[in-house]
């Protein structure tokens, strides 16, 4: 069930809402989403360099009662087939349905997956051959530099425009 490759790969982490699709607050249907520029084309190069791709996202939407875990999945699921369709794809969403203190439900407590901690970013290297040491996270907010850090993995913040660009500017015209 867990994929393996013969030798680890690179891991890009991506954060979701600001990185891959606009933050509308709470985005949970795929009517909602409007892709970042660029976007589905820096996924279809991460794969084409034989990275693992690995979303971590904060989704405290579902803590807060605003939208369930099969809701989730099921945006996760649309949104994979468009990258696909699009030669990319992503290997694994990792999400923190958590917050500390919204909500009232199973999901309010603390956690270790909700950003800045590093829970997701650590568990996607227990179920991947990881080489961390090539790997890296974008990310838009302070927290997930954080998660990065704390995960042994560099951190890049993503301020906005175009999302090839700046990770072709990130891996290079011509690196393996
Ligand atoms: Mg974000
Ligand atoms: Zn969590």
């Amino acid at each position: 069930m867990t994929p393996r490759s013969a030798s680890p790969r690179p891991a890009a982490f991506l954060d979701r809402d600001g990185v891959l699709n606009h933050d509308h607050g709470y985005v949970h249907r795929p009517q909602d989403i409007v892709w970042v520029a660029g976007a589905k084309s820096a996924v279809r190069l991460l794969h084409e360099r034989g990275y693992w791709i690995f979303v971590v996202t904060n989704q405290a939407g579902i803590a807060r009662g605003l939208y369930g875990e099969t809701d989730l999945r099921g945006l996760h699921a649309w949104m994979d087939g468009e990258l696909r369709a699009a030669g990319g794809g992503i290997d694994a969403f990792y999400y923190c349905p958590h917050h500390p203190t919204a909500g009232e439900g199973k999901y309010t407590r603390e956690c270790d997956c909700r950003k800045p901690a590093p829970g997701m970013l650590l568990r996607a290297m227990r179920e991947y051959q990881v080489d961390a040491t090539r790997s890296f996270l974008i990310g838009d907010r302070d927290s997930d530099l954080a998660a990065a850090q704390t995960a042994g993995v560099r951190g890049h913040m993503f301020a906005g425009g175009d999302l090839y660009d700046f990770v072709l500017r990130l891996i290079g015209p011509n690196s393996a």
